[in-house]
């Protein structure tokens, strides 16, 4: 609760005799508006409702790169750039500096008149959630109505915001069944700052709401990249029959699918084949096919030119394998810029086999950027803390042999990125990054079941080096962090994800206690300090002890919390318990009991999938389960 003073109590007064905020003028579009007249309505509701005193304030909130006259006193305190009149760049590297400017917004008070100053819509749009946020303390952390909350309201109102990378997004692709979803997910982004989603070609296709879900984007200021892991939808499987040579050869045939080994895992599993790149009407028609997809599809902002998913699974034909994959990808982005005849950016990996660095500079162009992909990571250690001998590298070391998948140690990942850095420059390629800070993955490698509890890992490494990032010239960053949206048991890795993309001066940490005042009110401290706790209790898996005494005291400071977020705590430790035994099960070679206990966590999701729904991507929570199974029945039958 928030304590109430006399002046908030005359001033809640004013405001519901006398005066609501409103929108005085914009010079947005009328789509824009409408929404955010609807979104301050729904604001002022919510201030009334919990006693939240509003100033008498009115908003105004300007695009400049529509030109507009400012009264001389509002001109002459503008700080950032009005864009008015200035083009779009025709060059990946100077539209992330254009992006950046039109999603700026500086905020600026006259007599009880609150100035929003976008570079851009975007940036007045991103101005008016600032603004609302300084003012109200109001923070939608979930997707869920029932997320939203009110932090302390802000001193100083008046603001320069800008972001500190260009682009923020996730890797998500809306579907008919979460449809809904999708739209609650869009609304959450615009009003957190996040602005890209990476859509596959192949689902976006027969997405059945794209024409509502482009206004949406439209309206807020989402960029699109299509593409993705959809090669087949490209090359089609049924070009076999005719065209054999245009797949891609495996022990001596031509193949689309064959079977490749993981050899950190001892392991070998079926998986598409990449096509044989170095097939001149392969290429001719695969690009012919994605030109004429971004042709059809016009909300392609950008194209992201992914290969078939998987790892060790290229074309051994003398010609591909004499070249790095990243390469092969590389020669086919160029391809299509030339056939496309515009600027249009396109968006490649750099990830598991694409992490061997070539060994000749390939031409330059700056139409192109690389996403770094540190995937299946154990976050001990930070990138680039000390300690690492560069000679143990593992990851991307033994092309065309097969290579490791997961890597020895987290700080391998930051040996690559120093060595790619220099080459991509050198390329014209823009870095990014791709994380997976929360993402929930079976570890095949059976040293750590800890990505499955979630909340993962520590917000003092995510910090650290997303800070690293930026100061090495990383423009772009996704979180592909499935199960999305993973707001269980709690939000606070989103809490303060976005705010650290951009410029702000607020740290991790004190965001993250802001976060548990909202929520949690007088008994923040006690929370923080028993979530901590499970944590350091997970932290050690050849050790999997979690002490009675901590669940019984964990359950019940749960218990005293509000709904629905108490319930969501007791789910969550009921499924550490579930987990935890299941671990030791396996760790004592009990395979049928650990098998016995994850067929109960997928009942256990199956039963509370109305309450967890809300918070967590239940089916893929149900799929990681499935896929534990699954990876110790075969072994069984060996
Ligand atoms: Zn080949």
């Amino acid at each position: 609760m928030k304590s109430i003073e006399t002046s908030d109590i005359i001033c809640v007064l004013k405001v519901i005799i006398h005066h609501n905020m409103i929108i005085e003028y914009s010079n947005l579009n009328n789509e824009r508006k409408i929404f955010l007249n609807k979104e301050l309505a729904d604001i002022l509701y919510l201030c009334r409702r919990n006693q939240i005193p509003v100033p008498e304030i009115n908003l105004l909130i300007i695009d400049s790169t529509d030109p507009t006259e400012l009264p001389q006193e509002i001109k002459h305190r503008l700080k950032i750039r009005c864009m008015a009149g200035v083009e779009k760049p025709d060059n990946f590297t100077d539209l992330c500096e254009y992006e950046k400017n039109i999603q700026t917004s500086q905020s600026i008070l006259n007599n009880n008149k609150l100035w929003i100053i976008g570079g851009g819509a975007e940036g007045a749009i991103y101005g008016f959630y600032n603004a609302v946020k300084k003012i109200t303390g109001i923070r939608w952390y979930g997707t869920s109505e029932s997320s939203v909350r009110f932090a302390k309201p802000a001193e100083i109102i008046e603001d320069i915001y800008r972001p500190e990378l260009a682009f923020r997004g996730f890797e998500f692709s809306p579907s008919e069944e979460k449809h809904d979803f999708a739209c609650r997910f869009l609304k959450w982004m615009v009003r957190n700052g996040w602005n890209l989603l990476d859509i596959n070609a192949s689902r976006w296709s027969v997405y059945p709401f794209r024409d509502e879900f482009i206004r949406m984007c439209n309206a807020f200021g989402i960029k699109l990249a299509i593409g993705c892991h959809a090669v087949e939808l490209f090359v089609p499987d049924s070009l076999f029959e005719t065209n054999p040579e245009f797949f891609g050869l495996r022990e001596g045939k031509r193949c689309i699918k064959a079977i490749v080994s993981f050899p950190d895992i001892n392991k070998k599993s079926e998986s598409r084949i990449q096509p044989c790149y170095s097939n001149p009407k392969l290429r001719d028609i695969m690009t012919d096919a994605i030109v004429n997809f971004i042709n059809n599809h016009p909300e392609t902002y950008i194209f992201s030119l992914w290969p078939h998913d998987g790892i060790n699974n290229w074309c051994q034909c003398d010609k591909c394998i004499t070249k790095a994959p990243y390469e092969i990808m590389y020669n086919l982005a160029l391809e299509i810029t030339k056939k496309i005849k515009r600027f249009l950016p396109i968006e490649l990996l750099c990830y598991s086999n694409m992490f061997l660095i070539p060994e000749k500079t390939l031409q330059f162009s700056n139409n192109t950027y690389t996403i770094f992909c540190p995937y299946l990571r154990r976050y001990e250690h930070r990138f680039f803390d000390d300690g690492f001998d560069e000679k143990k590298l593992t990851i991307g070391t033994r092309y065309p042999d097969p290579d490791p998948i997961n890597p020895m140690d987290d700080r391998e990942y930051g040996v690559l990125l120093n060595r790619w850095l220099p080459y991509l420059r050198k390329i014209g390629s823009t870095p990014g990054i791709f994380s997976y800070y929360q993402l929930v993955f079976h570890d095949e490698t059976e040293k750590s079941d800890r990505s499955r509890y979630l909340y993962h890992p520590d917000y003092k490494i995510v910090e650290d080096e997303i800070k690293k990032f930026i100061e090495l010239g990383v423009k772009v960053f996704y979180d592909c962090s499935p199960p999305y949206p993973n707001f269980w048991p709690d939000e606070k890795f989103y809490s303060y994800l976005s705010a650290i993309l951009w410029e702000q001066h607020q740290s991790a940490d004190e965001i993250i206690a802001e976060y548990y005042r909202a929520v949690a009110g007088e008994r923040a401290e006690v929370l923080m300090n028993i979530l901590k706790n499970i944590s350091l209790s997970l932290k050690d898996r050849t050790n999997p002890e979690i002490p009675e005494s901590l669940i019984r005291t964990a359950k019940g400071i749960f218990s005293n919390l509000t709904e629905p977020i108490s319930n969501r705590y007791l789910l969550w430790i009921d499924y550490i318990q579930m987990g935890n035994d299941s671990w030791k099960a396996l760790k004592n070679g009990d395979i049928n009991k650990m098998i016995e206990i994850e067929n109960h966590i997928i009942n256990f999701f199956e039963k509370n999938r109305a309450i967890l729904e809300e918070c967590i991507d239940v089916d893929y929570m149900i799929r990681y389960s499935k896929s534990v199974i699954n990876f110790y029945k075969t072994r069984e039958n060996k």
